[in-house]
């Protein structure tokens, strides 16, 4: 592989060996240009296309990595986004979550028409789990809930401003107690996204 993508990739894949793959086996715009620029065979093993004289397509491994690199402004794995786990119900909460197939098969248009390089793609994701980012790109991070701030300001909801009064009594709130000190949930300066 000669491709190292200018971000943090998320995901891990499995590598579809040493196979080549032309831009004529993509629609996909961005795509083509990739395997312009990475082009390394004289031969694309997909639609068998040759060239004598030039490098005409680019490792599929290659490929994949810049596809993931696209793929993941959007879609995250869910168990990164913060998306919840309702271990009641057995299935992710608040997302919609899917599988590689039919995040390659509905979700995105690559413009790929042949089966064998449409099924190495997805084979190289076969047991992960997509979700959509957040539209605005940002990834949630931050699942901890501090119960006594929450319970706070719920209480200085009831309590209002100009209302006079003084205090809210909360009882038989249950919530499991946690291990530790609230000085734990407090982040450093570097941890911290809201400071
Ligand atoms: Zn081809």
């Amino acid at each position: 592989m000669g491709y190292i993508p200018d971000i943090r990739i998320e995901h891990d894949f499995r590598s579809q060996g040493d196979k080549y793959v032309c831009i004529e086996c993509f629609g996909d715009y961005a795509i083509q240009e990739f395997i312009e620029k990475f082009a390394e065979s004289k031969k694309c093993d997909y639609c068998k296309k040759s060239s004598k004289k030039h490098n005409i397509a680019a490792n599929i491994n290659d490929v994949i990595l810049f596809i993931l690199e696209g793929v993941e402004t959007e879609w995250g794995d869910p168990n990164n986004e913060g998306v919840g786990w309702d271990s009641g119900e057995g299935g992710y909460y608040s997302a919609v979550v899917i599988y590689s197939y039919d995040l390659f098969t509905e979700e995105l248009d690559l413009g790929i028409e042949r089966e064998e390089l449409l099924s190495d793609i997805i084979d190289a994701f076969s047991d992960d789990m997509w979700c959509q980012k957040d539209p605005h790109g940002h990834t949630l991070r931050v699942t901890e809930l501090a119960v006594a701030d929450e319970l706070a300001a719920a209480a200085g909801l009831l309590m209002g401003k100009l209302e006079r009064i003084p205090a809210v009594l909360i009882r038989d709130y249950h919530f499991p107690a946690a291990e530790g000190r609230a000085r734990s949930l407090v982040r450093s300066a570097e941890r911290d996204l809201f400071r």
